[in-house]
């Protein structure tokens, strides 16, 4: 069944800014279940139970939208793998959302339960599907005491999550005529320590809970004022620091401070994002690590997680969909890991 529903999903193109078909799906089969109160926002949906004070409450949460790509299999299965774009980031995941939610027309649950489906993830922090239930429903959403947030992980539980900076890194100088130099002060050299330092800088490794994370930081732009035959006034290196789930937004902010200022470097932050934290100590996840023989593994990269976290809410990832799978070319799921993740939340959360 949830397989069913995963290839309606799949027929339905969403690819980012296009979520309107596949919401308003989404939005008549959630209705469908008189046990659950609908909300729509733009194209992003809340759906949850009643909520019975003195019952836990556990959200699960998925994105509808799919990056642009390319299939020549949509909707064949073909040696247990179900093709088509967003068939595991993450279709597969929100197929198993949406069954568990229609179990619940014949099945009591064991918690106050949230559907959470947004639009636009695949795209700028700002324009984010998630942020915006937030900003709209912050009062009730925070009522959520830890969500799985259905992201392609080949149904391994992924805890917390590192922090994102982009920063430039700016230096000065004096623009003058590269035949006479010394009239100048050339901006690009400034940068010289700078680089080095990165170049030299090894990742970082912090454990916690038992699971290890790699703090990095690296030079992914440039930019100048200036031209071939000009002494530079200015040189701009962007910064992209991957920081520890142990840090603070400020905190992390401070040291690059500290590196411009040792490097005699203006620093520009254009771009923050929280880390995810190690919620290993969250009841609810206990419970569940307790009760199923899951793969734990730490996340390395950036997900939807640290913005639960920043809210207050612990989350971790765990989906159905294969991890490399993600934005590929012909991208497929392996069927039967989208009903033994289907299984293991059914048995976690139903009576
Ligand atoms: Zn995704």
């Amino acid at each position: 069944m949830v397989v069913e529903i995963l290839k309606k999903l799949i027929s339905i193109p969403s690819v980012y800014g296009n979520e309107k078909e596949i919401a308003d799906f989404c939005e008549s089969f959630l209705k469908g279940n008189p046990n659950l109160s609908v909300i729509r926002e733009s194209n992003s949906i809340i759906a949850h139970t009643h909520i019975e004070p003195g019952r836990k409450t556990v959200a699960l949460v998925g994105h509808l939208d799919t990056v642009p790509g390319e299939n020549e299999f949509t909707g064949e299965i073909r040696e247990g793998r179900l093709y088509g774009l967003g068939a595991s980031d993450m279709k597969a995941g929100d197929a198993v959302l949406l069954q568990i939610a229609r179990e619940l027309r014949e099945r009591d649950s064991r918690f106050n339960l949230f559907f959470i489906l947004y639009e636009k993830e695949e795209g700028p922090y700002e324009e984010n599907g998630l942020k915006l239930l937030f900003s709209k429903y912050g009062e009730l959403l925070k009522k959520i005491g830890f969500a799985f947030v259905l992201e392609p992980t080949d149904n391994a539980v992924q805890v917390g999550c590192l922090g994102v900076i982009h920063a430039w890194f700016i230096f000065k100088g004096k623009r003058a005529h590269s035949a006479r130099p010394w009239e100048g002060e050339n901006a690009i050299h400034k940068g010289g320590e700078l680089l080095k330092y990165l170049s030299e800088l090894k990742p970082k490794p912090y454990r916690f809970d038992g699971l290890t994370y790699y703090e990095v930081l690296n030079a992914t732009m440039v930019d100048y004022k200036g031209g071939r035959n000009i002494i530079p006034e200015e040189f701009r290196v962007n910064l992209n620091y991957r920081f520890s789930p142990t840090k603070s937004e400020e905190e992390a902010k401070r040291e690059l401070l500290k590196l411009g200022n040792k490097v005699g470097a203006e620093v520009e932050f254009t771009d923050v994002s929280p880390s995810g934290r190690v919620c290993l100590d969250n009841p609810v996840l206990k419970e569940f690590l307790s009760r199923f023989k899951v793969k734990v593994e730490p996340k390395q990269a950036w997900t939807d997680v640290a913005q639960l976290s920043k809210m207050g809410i612990d989350a971790v990832n765990f989906g159905p969909g294969q991890p490399h799978q993600a934005h590929q070319r012909n991208e497929w799921v392996e069927i039967k890991k989208v009903e033994e993740n289907y299984r293991v939340l059914k048995e976690f959360l139903l009576k």
